[in-house]
């Protein structure tokens, strides 16, 4: 009997699943049986396992958990992916065809292409699906047929052109064409970490519905606000593919609710799709500036700085409070990402590139294009980016985002009794007054490592030598 592989990558889930969803229509009318295989990718996960990876194999440990309780057990791989397969391919000789969710940027690309070659070797047939984005790299362009490269006219052609409805699976039919065989493969890295992040289709489609009724009617007003449960904190389902992108913006498309919330929601999907397609036209952008007029940034090397700026010691509450929620919780809000990176490149005046690499080990819903762009928005050097001169100032920024301090004192035991007066700005504490509040010399808060306003001449000064080399060379 025919058999086919469905190799999950970071699609873990049974409904919308484009790749899933073909390959059970091939089993029913080629009588073939399915062998779903999840493949242990030492690139992914060198030396110690982070709070992003953490997340990630938990996720997957979830998903073969439910499998395996409708009867349909998974093939586990470990090591180089194109002898993984082809250890595969030998030994079920009738494997015919292979179907997978395609990665269309950075390494997942490279290592398809590798996969693909060593199955057409075998005559095995490839059947691969943009599934991860509403609309993916090349399906948004020009009338020229170029990319964009601004967000907005990008958008505008976003929203008017058609898009995949979800695709909704017999679980019958899945079951009927799974193979069944006397497997239950585990791997020590699949497992457990941490139960504060929930995992999979179920809790992902509860997090969407508990959004869309209490939170959505109002995102566009107040979704830059930090505490409360401002935005619908679905990325980490999002990056494990427990939900799809296309589930998410027909669900909310269809909710009957007031446009503005809608809209400004759903442009936060077409960022999504836009960093994708940024990355495919720029296939360096985690190393290279999209913008090459700034290649040349002359930014410091500052170790102690840089460590500050990770363990949450900076002295400025609010970038200490997201730095020490990001090493807590693997996740933390667009503002705060915006502003710990702006501080940063533009306070501490340290490479992006250092920033990008943190994010990327932290983050349990990191992705490599939305971070990358990210990175470069913050940093000023990506297409579309902020301006170079418009820099957050730490201080103004807490009292906006922040301004009864429960966000800063939620993560900041030293600063839990402060009181508003300078929740923002504690070292306008004299001696009397951190006796008071419980940080005392020795064990309290620290004093601000750089100042905001020496710093921000500094970072401009930075740019505008870039700028001069650029006009110079
Ligand atoms: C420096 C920096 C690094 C970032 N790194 C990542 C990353 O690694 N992974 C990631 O998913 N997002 C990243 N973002 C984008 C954004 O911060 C997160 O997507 C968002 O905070 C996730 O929270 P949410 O699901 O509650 O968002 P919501 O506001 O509820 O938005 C819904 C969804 O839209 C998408 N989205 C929202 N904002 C953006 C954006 N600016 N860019 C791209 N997609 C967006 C996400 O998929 C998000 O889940 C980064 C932003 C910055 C400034």
């Amino acid at each position: 009997m025919k058999q086919a592989i469905v190799w999950f990558r970071r699609d873990f889930r049974l409904q919308d699943n484009l790749a899933l969803f073909h390959a059970v229509e091939f089993a029913r009318k080629q009588d073939a049986k399915l062998i779903f295989v999840f493949q242990i990718d030492p690139y992914f996960n060198r030396g110690k396992i982070e709070l992003g990876n953490q997340y990630f194999f938990q996720a997957v440990h979830a998903f073969m958990k439910g499998c395996r309780s409708l009867g349909i057990s998974f093939i586990i791989k470990k090591g180089d992916p194109v002898s993984s397969f082809q250890e595969l391919f030998d030994d079920y000789p009738d494997i015919t065809a292979m179907f997978l969710n395609e990665d269309r940027i950075g390494y997942g690309l490279q290592r398809d292409e590798k996969v693909k070659e060593a199955a057409e070797k075998y005559g095995i047939s490839w059947y691969s699906y943009q599934d991860a984005h509403i609309l993916g790299p090349g399906e948004v362009l020009k009338g020229s047929g170029t990319y964009y490269e601004i967000f907005s006219p990008y958008y505008r052609r976003w929203e008017t052109l058609p898009k995949q409805p979800p695709v909704k699976l017999d679980l019958s039919l899945l079951k009927e064409s799974a193979a069944t065989y006397d497997l239950h493969q585990q791997d020590p890295i699949l497992k457990v970490y941490h139960s504060e992040w929930r995992t999979g289709e179920k809790a992902a489609w509860e997090q969407m519905k508990n959004f869309t009724d209490k939170i959505l009617y109002s995102y566009h007003d107040t979704r830059n606000k930090v505490h409360n449960e401002s935005t619908s904190k679905l990325s980490p389902f999002i990056k494990t593919g427990a939900i799809s992108a296309r589930t998410l913006y027909f669900y909310v498309r269809g909710t009957e609710l007031n446009q503005d919330g809608k809209n400004a929601f759903l442009k936060e999907l077409a960022w999504r799709d836009f960093f994708q397609s940024i990355f495919a036209r720029y296939p360096e952008s985690r190393i290279k500036p999209v913008n090459s007029k700034y290649n040349a940034v002359p930014w410091r090397e500052n170790r102690e700085y840089l460590k500050l700026w990770q363990e949450g010691r900076t002295g400025y509450p609010l970038i200490d409070a997201a730095m020490r929620q990001l090493n807590q919780e693997g996740w933390i809000h667009n503002r705060l990402r915006m502003i710990t990176a702006s501080f940063l490149t533009k306070n501490f005046l340290i490479d992006w590139r250092h920033g990008e690499h943190y994010f990327s080990k932290k983050l349990i819903d990191y992705d490599l294009a939305s971070n990358a762009g990210g990175w470069q928005w913050a940093a000023s050097v990506g297409t579309d980016a902020v301006p170079y001169y418009r820099i957050f100032n730490p201080v103004t920024q807490s009292k906006q985002l922040d301004p009864d301090g429960s966000y800063i004192k939620t993560y900041i035991p030293e600063l839990r009794n402060v009181p508003i007066t300078y929740i923002h700005e504690p070292w306008k504490m004299d001696e009397g007054d951190r006796e008071a509040y419980g940080c005392p010399s020795g064990r309290e808060y620290p004093k601000p490592a750089v100042n905001h306003h020496e710093q921000r001449k500094l970072a401009i000064e930075m740019f505008q030598t870039a700028e001069g080399e650029n006009k110079g060379g």
